[in-house]
């Protein structure tokens, strides 16, 4: 009996498994062709600077368009590709991508706009990355200080001393460095001293609630900002859905907020029409 029910666990576990694995090589499949076929675009989401009242900064996010399946979602595809190795071409085409339009909009007046890119653990893990980075800063012309590099937590799992060696000869250069979804992974404080960080992003968990405009966690995102202050950091809310959150992150000194209550990810275009007129600048052509 207990036998039986084992291999029976144990064919079910398999299968699903399987199922799986079977989805996975597939959108590994899919995603080489969407690499090679330019069915990749990045889209930027303004970051706005609370005190100045500016967007002073554009996180790129990835958008896969599918011929048939239509978009499909990061949370869909990223992980696949980090799991196969893939997120390192990915990774880097959209690097190389978000510093060329963050050159072009340098290029066209908006002289304090940095870019924001997120970074898997997998690429910084990766012997080339510093090189990379370095390479398309070199290659684009684009300021070092214009390039913001987003890190989670789960970096920091291995080595901190390591990556804060390779990390701060780009710091060294101009870079910022930001650790993204703060408070939702590897929830050790010693990296924010071992690390060159300057700013920490509030995980929208803590922000965007299901059930009405008011902040999800209020004590925790006052504590994320005390947190940060203390340790000398900037501090930006990511997930800004209502005007009651944007008024309680202001009121209670979150520096930057980023959020489809002020503006949604979208092409880069737009993304620079939209920052002219809020940034009271001449709109570029
Ligand atoms: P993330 O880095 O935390 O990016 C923020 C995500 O929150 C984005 O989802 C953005 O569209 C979404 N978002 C922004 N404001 C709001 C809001 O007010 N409400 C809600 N509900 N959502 C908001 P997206 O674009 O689907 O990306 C999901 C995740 O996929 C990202 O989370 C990041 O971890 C990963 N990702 C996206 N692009 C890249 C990439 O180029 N490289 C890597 N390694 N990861 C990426
Ligand atoms: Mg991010
Ligand atoms: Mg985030
Ligand atoms: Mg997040």
């Amino acid at each position: 009996e207990a036998k039986h029910h084992c291999r029976g666990t144990f064919r079910f576990y398999s299968q699903a498994l399987q199922d799986r694995l079977d989805h996975e090589l597939e959108i590994e499949r899919q995603l080489r062709e969407a690499l090679r076929h330019e069915q990749l675009k990045v889209h930027f989401q303004p970051q706005f600077d609370m005190t100045r009242q500016r967007i002073c900064g554009a996180e790129a996010l990835v958008r896969w368009f599918h011929p048939e399946l239509g978009q499909i979602e990061p949370a869909q595809f990223i992980p696949v590709a980090e799991k196969t190795g893939l997120i390192i071409a990915l990774g880097r085409w959209v690097l190389e991508h978000a510093c060329r339009v963050a050159r072009l909009w340098y290029d066209r007046g908006l002289l304090d706009l940095r870019i924001a890119v997120n970074v898997s653990p997998v690429q910084l893990r990766c012997e080339d990355f510093i090189a990379d980075v370095t390479r398309i800063l070199d290659e684009t012309g684009l300021p070092a200080d214009l390039l913001e590099l987003e890190l989670t937590e789960h970096v920091f799992l291995e080595s901190t001393k390591t990556h804060g060696h390779r990390l701060g000869e780009l710091v060294h250069r101009g870079v910022h460095l930001t650790i993204d979804d703060f408070g939702t992974g590897f929830s050790s404080l010693r990296y924010l001293r071992d690390l060159p960080v300057q700013r920490l992003k509030i995980d929208r968990c803590f922000v965007s609630a299901d059930d009405g405009p008011g902040l999800a966690d209020p004590a925790i995102a006052k504590s994320i900002i005390a947190l940060a202050h203390n340790v000398g950091l900037e501090v930006l809310a990511e997930g800004v859905e209502s005007e009651e959150q944007l008024a309680f992150l202001t009121s209670h000194g979150c520096n930057l907020v980023q959020g489809f209550f002020m503006a949604r990810p979208r092409e880069q275009s737009d993304l620079l029409m939209f920052t002219a007129q809020f940034n009271g600048q001449a709109t570029p052509n």
